[in-house]
């Protein structure tokens, strides 16, 4: 016994040798369950066990003196370490009986249990000591001091090992799950304060103090940075977001992230860590975290996985950047792309702002402008508008590009002033020291009434923008709500449009023209008509912007040049031609590149010669795009062809191409002609006449309605009319019998 003593204090030596200072850090015990009926056995434990400690910590003792007591007591216990237990208590079982419910119920696996049994005949089953992981079997008198220490310190250890493995795991399982929820949607200011929350919760320790760094690159995006800013932090250091490191007044935190982010690699003090996450990239991160206690070294080893690991992140966020960089931003003229541009309208609109406005701005013909001067020169007029619109508009429009030649505004209203925008772009562009001229069409719509996604307000700004480019080029259109009905009855027309011209649905009426002076016959125009299934007459103005639209304008043109040109060889065989046949171009089928040979071979075909043919394009097109259109137009001329000016006056573009243009004829639009009796009077009329006569050009009236109409155009010396009260578009046979009456 006395042996047994002496090795005992031997052991207590050891234990008591441990760092003092470590034991008090780690200031928590080892909780131990004394489960007996005989009060002996509780006292006699407690006696040998007093003043030990196991792996520098005390012990912490709880009694129980039943089954039942015990079941009471455990269900509001954790963290218990070692339960010694004895085996027959109120019933022979009730011990085992336990060991179920700690293992099952409670589902203390990391609990060890010693069995303790006053007889040796109550060993429990082998099976039960398996099953029930019971870690010991002790006989009560086999519990001498040294015995029962030993046996102890092994349950202890075994927990605490068992507890390590478990909290690594765990540890492990939080990191990775952790790391996915990084999202990257953020940037790397939510990835840091994520990083520094989820380092908190990883050891334990408070969300107070703590901070992240990054430095910042220079423009080359190559050295190592000489500056790091704070782009994340939390409790007490707060205030330090986005300050550069030198500002931190704490040297002992400005130091350690300097000496963490210049060394790369992770430094642990007492009351401190600084991790290091390197990523591939140049900008490392560091995090620098307060610590109430020192790290264990299973914490600080799972703290350099999880660096490692979000170090994958890091570089994935990079990548992440540069896609989203790609994906938002304009690669040409580095301006933020289509897809920003509605984030920024949705963004505008959760705002909640009022007055905003979005722009759509088009460069009128640039795809001819590309095809002509080469993309080169393109790139250069995209960048020059640009450069423009940024400096005219300043910081408060926000500035896209939507696709090739279409440019975002987004701003208050004040600021998108449609008479604004069209003065930016009087002024020409200087482009390899030669004025280029550049005209806009704009579509507009008040963000007003919208709301949720900006795509919305984007779809209606462009059917405003569409409008801008059939109707009037080089103008602005504001979006209205009925335009948006009128866009879904389009769909519909169009698709009946379609199957119209396919069942030759459509047709062509004739309406004459005559010489003011002599009233003698000159010329017809072909004008195209759709009855609908309903009987209905759909006007051109309704269906032809949709034709040019939909491409349908290439076919559906085609046909009627031939179909007019078939005509006038027929009234030129019954001798009852005029000198010409106008037929009207649209500027979609202008543009096409083989127009010309169309031109030629519905000649052809036809027998028709080319004098006789008189093709009309509207003002609006060959005034805003003169110098893309003169070859055109010259070649037209050289093949003998007429060319009218359609709806003379109404574009608003500058005059000055009108003489260099191979023109024959202006039509003077009818609105002026309908002015001729109201109190505008005839004034532009006129005008329009004399400059036609300057310029040495015919000009003939549209829209004479009334005998006054003819009678002053003819007295201003306009050369022709077409309306109304001289004939209107007719059917063949009509048209037929209106030439036999005047003859
Ligand atoms: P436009 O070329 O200016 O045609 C003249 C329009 O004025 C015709 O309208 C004609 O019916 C109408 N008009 C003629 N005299 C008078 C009058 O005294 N008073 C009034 N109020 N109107 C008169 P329509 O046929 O409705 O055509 C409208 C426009 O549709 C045409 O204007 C032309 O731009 C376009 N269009 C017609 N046929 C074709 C075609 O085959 N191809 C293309 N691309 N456009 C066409
Ligand atoms: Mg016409
Ligand atoms: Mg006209």
């Amino acid at each position: 016994m006395s042996n047994e003593q002496d090795d005992d204090d031997e052991l207590f030596l050891v234990e008591d040798a441990e760092d003092e200072a470590a034991t008090q850090q780690a200031g928590r015990s080892w909780k131990i369950a004394i489960v007996d009926d005989d009060e002996d056995v509780h006292r006699t434990t407690c006696f040998a066990l007093q003043y030990v400690q196991i792996l520098n910590r005390p012990l912490e003792f709880i009694h129980t003196y039943s089954k039942s007591e015990t079941r009471k007591v455990f269900a509001s216990e954790s963290d218990i370490a070692v339960v010694l237990l004895d085996v027959v208590m109120e019933t022979e079982h009730a011990g085992l009986e336990l060991v179920s419910f700690i293992r099952d119920e409670l589902g203390w696996t990391d609990t060890r249990i010693i069995l303790r049994t006053g007889q040796p005949g109550y060993a429990p089953e082998e099976e039960a000591i398996r099953d029930y992981d019971i870690n010991d079997y002790k006989t009560k008198n086999e519990l001498t001091r040294k015995k029962l220490l030993t046996s102890l310190t092994a349950a202890v250890r075994s927990y605490e090992q068992i507890r390590t493995i478990d909290a690594s795991r765990r540890g492990l399982h939080q990191i990775i799950s952790s790391s996915a929820a990084f999202t990257f949607e953020h940037g790397i200011q939510s990835f840091a304060s994520g990083v520094i929350t989820q380092i908190a919760a990883l050891c334990g320790v408070p969300p107070e103090g703590l901070l992240c760094a990054q430095g910042e690159l220079n423009e080359l995006d190559e050295e190592i940075p000489e500056t790091f800013n704070v782009i994340a932090s939390a409790g007490h250091y707060s205030s330090l977001i986005n300050c550069p490191i030198d500002d931190i007044h704490s040297s002992r935190v400005r130091d350690a992230l300097r000496h963490v982010l210049t060394r790369r690699e992770s430094l642990f003090t007492d009351h401190s860590m600084t991790l290091y996450f390197s990523g591939r990239g140049n900008r490392p991160l560091a995090a620098f975290i307060d610590l109430p206690f020192s790290l264990s070294e299973i914490n600080q080893h799972l703290l350099e996985v999880f660096c490692s690991n979000l170090g994958v992140c890091l570089d994935n966020l990079s990548l992440v950047n540069q896609l989203k960089n790609h994906a938002y931003r304009d690669q040409l003229l580095k301006l933020p792309n289509r897809l920003k541009f509605i984030e920024q309208i949705s963004t505008t609109l959760a705002s909640e702002q009022t007055g905003q406005m979005v722009a759509l701005i088009d460069i009128d013909d640039f795809a001819e402008i590309n095809d002509v001067l080469g993309h080169h020169y393109g790139d250069l007029i995209l960048k020059a508008v640009a450069d423009r619109l940024r400096e005219k508009l300043g910081a408060h429009v926000f500035l896209a590009r939507i696709s090739g030649d279409v440019f975002g505004l987004l701003g208050s209203k004040e600021l998108l002033e449609p008479e604004t925008l069209r003065q930016m772009f009087v002024e020409s562009y200087t482009i390899e020291e030669t004025a280029h001229a550049v005209s806009m069409s704009i579509g507009m719509v008040a963000l007003e009434g919208y709301v949720g996604d900006g795509a919305e307000p984007l779809k209606d700004a462009s059917i405003a923008l569409k409008r801008t480019k059939i109707h009037q080029r080089g103008s602005c259109t504001l979006f209205t709500r009925s335009m948006g009905i009128e866009i879904r009855e389009r769909a519909t027309l169009m698709q009946h449009l379609h199957k119209a011209f396919d069942t030759q649905r459509l047709f062509l009426m004739y309406q004459p023209q005559i010489d003011l002076e002599t009233g003698q016959f000159t010329g017809l125009e072909a004008l195209i008509r759709w009855r609908n299934d309903d009987g209905v007459l759909i006007p051109p103005n309704d269906f032809i912007p949709l034709a040019e639209y939909s491409g349908l304008i290439t076919s559906l043109g085609a046909w009627v040049l031939r179909t007019a040109c078939f005509m006038m060889v027929r009234l030129q065989k019954a001798g009852i031609a005029p000198q010409r046949m106008g037929v009207n171009v649209s500027v979609v089928q202008f543009r096409q590149d083989d127009y010309i040979e169309d031109v030629e071979s519905a000649l052809k075909e036809t027998a028709l010669l080319p004098e006789n043919l008189e093709l009309e394009i509207t003002e609006s097109v060959t005034m805003t795009s003169a110098a893309l259109f003169e070859s055109k137009l010259a070649k037209l001329k050289q093949m003998g062809v007429k060319i009218a000016i359609d709806d003379f006056g109404t574009g608003f573009s500058s005059l000055s191409y009108l003489d260099k243009l191979p023109v024959d004829r202006l039509k003077i639009d009818r609105v002026f002609v309908n002015q001729i009796d109201t109190p505008e009077g005839p004034r532009i009329a006129e005008l329009i006449t004399q400059l036609g006569k300057k310029l040495g050009l015919q000009v003939i009236a549209e829209g004479v309605e009334h005998e006054t109409h003819w009678k002053t155009l003819a007295a201003m010396g306009c050369h022709e009319g077409q309306g109304f009260y001289i004939g209107r578009p007719m059917l063949e046979e009509n048209l037929v019998s209106w030439i036999n009456l005047r003859k």
